[in-house]
């Protein structure tokens, strides 16, 4: 069932919303050459206990017997895909950084997902990054002119094809709201299972919308620490996100700092 939010609930999700962004905007900050995942996760994860904001990865599991999940961020570098366990691995010039971090504050949650570039990056680099920024955004705009998500899925799938890219099926976005994970399931491509599980943009509907872009083909592996997913075939991989919220007035990025886009770090 989904759980449509009213006008104050959303206000309050936006409050979580500005805490996820501030706390990308530290990581913005504090990625470059020379700087480890795990360094990048102890300052959101100080961030988030001065604030009073209870991080929502730690400790969330796969499966039953499979290991927690470590951290308050997803760090995902280059060829890995999502759910990267952030660690000793230093950051070089020319990498791509995909980070995901998500809170609950005062009971309501929000979730949101960068891509960065570390230091300077190859132009095929920079154009991955961009198209799966477009990508979110251009879902984001749609939401407000759309009927039903697949019409939204749709043109974000064939957008990315388009640019020579192609979008990973084996994960998608999410309904959030007092959970991080609620229904629906928000996939950013056309599937049998979407057309049977389609559903209507009403005001009410917060979505966590969450393009995941590969280089190459659309094929991923999860390795051998049971969290970070990598492409199949190595190429690399970028990752953007926001929660949204549809409105009576459009959609809404709860995720963003105050009547600031959060954007890549260029
Ligand atoms: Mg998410």
């Amino acid at each position: 069932m989904i759980r449509l939010k009213t006008e104050r609930q959303i206000n309050q999700m936006r409050e979580a919303g500005k805490v996820v962004a501030r706390a990308l905007q530290l990581v913005r900050r504090l990625a470059r050459p020379g700087v480890t995942t795990a360094e990048l996760n102890r300052a959101v994860e100080e961030f988030y206990a001065s604030v009073g904001a209870e991080p929502l990865f730690k400790g969330v599991r796969s499966g039953p017997g499979k290991p927690p999940f470590p951290a308050v961020i997803c760090a995902s570098v280059n060829e890995q895909v999502v759910h990267g366990i952030p660690g000793p691995y230093v950051l070089r010039e020319g990498d791509i950084l995909s980070v995901d971090t998500g809170c609950r504050l005062d009971g309501w949650c929000a979730d949101a997902a960068v891509t960065l570039p570390i230091g300077k990056i190859s132009p095929a680099d920079r154009k991955l990054i961009e198209v799966t920024e477009a990508t979110l955004d251009l879902a984001i705009r749609e939401l407000g002119r759309c009927r039903h998500w697949s019409q939204v899925a749709r043109k974000m799938e064939n957008f990315v094809r388009r640019h020579g890219f192609s979008v990973v099926e084996q994960f998608v976005g999410h309904g959030i709201g007092r959970q991080m994970h609620e229904e629906p399931q928000v996939p950013n491509f056309v599937s049998p299972a979407l057309r049977r599980n389609d559903f209507r943009l009403s005001p009410g509907l917060v979505l966590a919308i969450e393009p995941m872009v590969n280089a190459g083909t659309p094929d991923v592996r999860l390795t051998e620490d049971h969290w970070t997913v990598v492409t199949a075939d190595g190429s690399r991989s970028a990752h953007f996100e926001h929660t949204v919220a549809i409105t009576e007035q459009g959609p809404v990025v709860l995720t963003s700092l105050d009547g600031v886009e959060a954007t890549t770090g260029s």
